[in-house]
């Protein structure tokens, strides 16, 4: 099998996103929308992983060290974590458990308490494409234990947001100058 490539596509859910989300990052996160689905359409085509990391929350939960932090958000089977927008029909017309997946994470990185290391490892995976939210705290910490872990690294500019313009810009220069990150349009 030669080097494999994935999409994470992180947190773009409802709370995330949309209006009336929890946590939500707003216009930035909803202006990535098209962007997003046309990366994962493209990668889909060429035969590239897509996968979905997902937040998932129980409301109130007192050992959860967010709880102190944030409102309650993402929590299982609720409209909060449906994915936002157009790329909730997508992924249910495409979601085949395997190329096309998406998977829960309870911290801000992917990697935090998943199994997502051992399943990229297995499909020989070397290149991971980040998008979603926010660029400053869940990509952000996905793209470090990434590093950490030997993976390259793609953060596409246009498929990522925060409700923190600063932190947002802060973010990209980190992942060239401290990560070694591509960062594409
Ligand atoms: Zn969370």
């Amino acid at each position: 099998m030669s080097s494999q490539q994935a999409l994470l596509i992180i947190d773009y859910t409802n709370d995330f996103v949309a209006d009336k989300g929890a946590l939500t990052c707003g216009k930035p996160g909803q202006s990535i929308e098209s962007n997003i689905l046309d990366l994962a359409e493209k990668m889909y085509q060429n035969g590239d992983w897509v996968w979905f990391p997902t937040d998932v929350h129980k409301p109130n939960d007192p050992y959860h060290p967010e709880s102190k932090l944030f409102p309650t958000h993402n929590v299982r089977n609720t409209w909060g974590r449906e994915l936002y927008g157009d790329l909730k029909s997508w992924f249910e017309d495409h979601n085949d458990q395997e190329k096309v997946k998406l998977f829960d994470k309870t911290r801000y990185s992917a990697f935090a308490g998943t199994d997502l290391d051992l399943r990229l490892r297995e499909r020989k995976v070397d290149t991971i494409h980040l998008v979603g939210v926010c660029t400053d705290i869940c990509v952000l910490h996905t793209a470090v234990d990434a590093y950490n872990l030997g993976y390259q690294i793609v953060v596409h500019e246009n498929c990522v947001a925060s409700f923190d313009q600063t932190g947002h810009s802060w973010a990209l220069n980190h992942f060239k100058s401290c990560l070694g990150a591509k960062v594409v349009e």
